[in-house]
């Protein structure tokens, strides 16, 4: 009887290397020694074996997105503080972790003043993404324009158009910030009719709709990508202060006077509101 543990145990440890789980594998011996105990019954003890692998695979995909997602950093849900930015409907922003969105093809558009969290947001659902197995992307608008123009360049848009339309979520970052050529334009809306119904892209952007056409320098193309871009989308418009700010608030006022009054204005608020869809 003595001898029929270990023996087991010794099992169970070969299935699990055989099975390729080394995570369940690692967290065996201490699962056991709570079985052992009284403290967990079978089933929370295969539930934390079978947690403990995962969590490893997930790790795992992370650090392989890391690498190819070219994603600038790791920020999570989890860092996100909700009570610096009360107009963010967080029902709204935990269900999107949940990741519906990509099945459905949809897309997702940060909007707001710079440092109220738009690119923290649009990283996090890309590492859910990555870390529930589905390729991610990351670049900034410039970044995304100045490679595909480079591609156009030496004769490879398609290929690189094709390499971009690939991932099932792609974050398109700093919208508005830098200008843009009018051939750099076209080719992200090229890039956006493409993934149009295909995948899911998250945007942030500190320019409201009403200037993308300044932005990307032509009304008409700037509302046809609207068009595509909204028709299946959800919209997180975060009003609020810089969080790199927080502890400077009077002296992010003094600087921002004017992106201050806007948000007062019932002109452009009713504008805004008309373009929100619920979800
Ligand atoms: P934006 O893209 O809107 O300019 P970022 O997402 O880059 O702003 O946020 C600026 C910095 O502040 C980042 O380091 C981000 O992680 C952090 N940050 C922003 N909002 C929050 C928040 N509500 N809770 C925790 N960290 C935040
Ligand atoms: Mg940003």
């Amino acid at each position: 009887m003595k001898h029929a543990k270990p023996s087991r145990r010794d099992r169970i440890r070969s299935q699990l290397a055989d099975l390729k789980m080394p995570g369940a594998l690692e967290a065996l011996d201490g699962v056991l020694s709570q079985v052992d105990g009284a403290q967990i019954g079978a089933a929370e003890a295969i539930e934390a074996l079978l947690g403990a692998q995962i969590t490893l695979r997930n790790n795992r995909r992370l650090q392989a997105a890391m690498r190819s997602s070219r994603l600038p950093a790791v920020k999570t849900l989890d860092d996100f503080d909700f009570s610096f930015q009360p107009s963010i409907k967080r029902d709204q922003v935990q269900s999107l972790h949940d990741l519906g969105f990509l099945e459905r093809r949809e897309n997702v558009i940060f909007l707001g003043p710079p440092g109220v969290g738009k690119t923290h947001l649009a990283i996090s659902l890309a590492i859910a993404a990555a870390q529930n197995g589905r390729r991610v992307y990351y670049g900034t608008l410039a970044d995304l324009i100045t490679s595909l123009e480079e591609a156009q360049a030496s004769g490879k848009l398609g290929h690189r158009l094709k390499t971009l339309t690939y991932p099932a979520l792609l974050v398109v970052d700093e919208i508005g910030y830098l200008p843009i050529t009018r051939n750099g334009a076209m080719l992200f809306f090229q890039l956006m009719t493409r993934r149009y119904e295909t995948a899911s892209t998250v945007l942030t952007s500190n320019k409201s709709f009403e200037e993308w056409g300044e932005v990307f320098g032509d009304d008409v193309m700037a509302a046809a990508l609207i068009d595509r871009l909204l028709h299946h989308c959800h919209i997180v418009n975060i009003r609020g202060n810089s969080y790199r700010m927080r502890s400077h608030a009077d002296l992010w006022q003094a600087l921002n006077p004017t992106a201050q009054a806007k948000e007062r204005s019932p002109r452009s608020r009713k504008k805004k509101e008309a373009s929100m869809p619920d979800g």
